[in-house]
């Protein structure tokens, strides 16, 4: 591939992801196109961008995921190429095609990298060609032989872990302990892929006990060059969904570190792998590891990379895109320090994390030095129902781990989001956790270790505030609660008489 110079970017995205890959184009002076649903006419994303075009309607597959919309823009809007982000069609072989058809750059690897890699069965096949290790399965065929599965299952050892070819975000996976109930798993994991992929594919895993998700950052230019930009620690993690990461991670010796960052290189020069992909790695209590997937985009996590490497992982996008060489070479790559990244999201952890919805009337982040806030709200933002209830995230670096959570800690503090049920109470108390503190961590953390979830000032604040608007008169009682407080250093309600008069001349406002 030539210098192929562009200047034009249109970012098929929303939410933070949309605003930080943005930023990175108009960092390097390249004009930034956005994209938005009607839901989305007064984000942050379309007000940031150089120029934004309406997609019609709310839902994802009316907007961020029609392609026909999304190209005839690129069109009419003149851009050269195309980010995806992560999640909608960033994985979407069929999209890197179709802009490749209409002559522009999928910022991305190539439609066939994305294809071998998005399905799990023939990435594992590609893997073990290469020598990477790759977890003791069972492939089923269509019309598979269930005797034959169960002996198979049975010489790999229980319990198992059924998995979708297609899958993504934890969907269609089932854990199976009991040979009896393997049958069951299958068909339910089938119908929940054909579902939601099109594609019932499944395979059957051993599923490693208490395991840590490390996965690896790799590069690849149009020039044959590779890095890895080294690993994040990914384990703690609801349904299968990561909420905090970490790099480096505490799990990983300097030995084993290289080990894991070279298997990633060999992996994605097996495959020819061009521009950002991370190869995600299982690693058992033994020190063994095994390949899990390649995720063939940016990932929501890649800041804590760019915390302790220092590189802007999107310039690098863009540059490679561009056709130039990658910046720097393995050995002028390190890793500094520690960063830690906690994802904000709308649910309830007290309710099963279930999704919430509404209004942000108030939003505040904190400040400081080492802290990176990647917002996709602001006051006022309405939560709605049609995308991924991921608001925001934090991430911090320290010298150390610990001053890294330290910094965490503090900046949850001073996080306060009114209106709308998140998880930043218990994203805190699991910071302070003594097992977290420890490094103790695996997969299954939150669910060997209840994490309380409504000591955070949002929750007296909103209280307060409310009865600020109701009972004017109360703001007085606030403010005395507040000056006797301030004393005490360790109070999460400092600065709370501030607060809660802006909340109710904001209220009144509104009101
Ligand atoms: P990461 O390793 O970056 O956390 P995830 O698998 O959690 O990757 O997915 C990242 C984003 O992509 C999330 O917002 C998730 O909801 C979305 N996502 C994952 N798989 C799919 C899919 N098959 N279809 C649509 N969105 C997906
Ligand atoms: P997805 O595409 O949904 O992200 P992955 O294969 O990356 O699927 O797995 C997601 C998570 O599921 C991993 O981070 C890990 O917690 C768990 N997992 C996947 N495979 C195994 C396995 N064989 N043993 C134990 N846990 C697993
Ligand atoms: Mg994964």
């Amino acid at each position: 591939m030539s210098n192929t110079r562009f200047s034009k970017v249109m970012v098929v995205n929303r939410g933070e992801i949309a605003l930080r890959v943005i930023r990175g184009i108009q960092a390097v002076g390249l004009t930034a196109v956005a994209v938005y649903s009607d839901a989305d006419t007064n984000s942050l994303h379309r007000k940031q961008a150089n120029e934004a075009y309406r997609l019609a309607g709310d839902s994802a597959t009316d907007t961020y995921l029609n392609m026909d919309a999304i190209l005839t823009i690129a069109k009419q809007a003149g851009v050269h190429a195309i980010h995806p982000g992560y999640g909608f069609l960033s994985e979407n072989a069929t999209f890197a095609q179709r802009c490749a058809d209409a002559g522009l750059i999928f910022i991305g690897p190539s439609p066939k990298v994305i294809t071998a890699m998005g399905d799990k069965i023939a990435a594992k096949q590609a893997m073990t060609q290469a020598d990477v290790p790759v977890v003791p399965g069972i492939t089923l065929d269509d019309a598979f032989d269930s005797k034959a599965v169960a002996k198979d299952a049975k010489a790999i050892g229980y319990p198992v872990l059924v998995k979708a070819a297609a899958g993504g975000g934890g969907k269609g996976m089932r854990l199976v302990y009991q040979p009896e109930e393997l049958e069951a798993a299958i068909d339910s994991s089938r119908r929940e892929a054909a579902k939601a992929f099109g594609d019932g594919r499944v395979f059957v895993e051993k599923y490693i006990e208490r395991p840590r998700h490390v996965e690896i950052q790799v590069m690849g230019d149009h020039h044959g060059n590779v890095v890895h930009l080294f690993e994040r620690e990914c384990s703690i993690q609801r349904r299968h969904q990561k909420i905090v990461e970490e790099s480096p991670s505490p799990a990983l010796s300097n030995e084993l570190r290289e080990v894991m960052g070279n298997a990633a290189v060999a992996a994605a020069k097996a495959i020819g792998y061009t521009n950002a992909g991370t190869v995600e790695f299982i690693l058992a209590p033994d020190g063994s590891f095994y390949f899990l997937e390649v995720n063939t985009r940016l990932q929501v996590e890649h800041p804590v990379t760019e915390l302790v490497t220092g590189v802007d992982l999107v310039r690098w996008q863009l540059l490679i895109a561009q056709g130039e060489a990658l910046p720097l070479t393995q050995q002028q790559l390190h890793q500094r320090g520690h960063a830690v990244e906690c994802r904000i999201y709308a649910e309830d952890p007290a309710h099963g994390f279930l999704p919430a919805t509404g209004t942000l009337h108030y939003v505040q982040w904190p400040q400081g030095p080492n802290i990176r806030v990647d917002a996709g709200v602001e006051t006022g933002s309405e939560v709605g129902i049609h995308y991924d209830p991921m608001l925001t995230k934090l991430i911090v670096w320290g010298e150390s781990r610990a001053v890294a959570l330290q910094t965490m800690e503090q900046a949850l503090q001073e996080t306060i989001l009114l209106g709308v049920t998140t998880n930043v109470g218990f994203l805190l108390n699991l910071i302070q956790h003594p097992e977290f503190q420890l490094g103790n961590i695996h997969t299954h953390f939150l669910t060997e270790h209840p994490i309380e979830t409504a000591t955070h000032p949002s929750n007296a604040l909103w209280s307060i505030s409310a009865l600020a608007l109701t009972e004017p008169s109360a703001l007085g009682k606030v403010r005395q609660q507040s000056s006797s407080n301030r004393g005490d250093s360790a109070t999460p309600l400092k600065g709370l008489h501030h607060l809660a008069t802006d909340l109710a001349a904001h209220w009144r406002l509104h009101a």
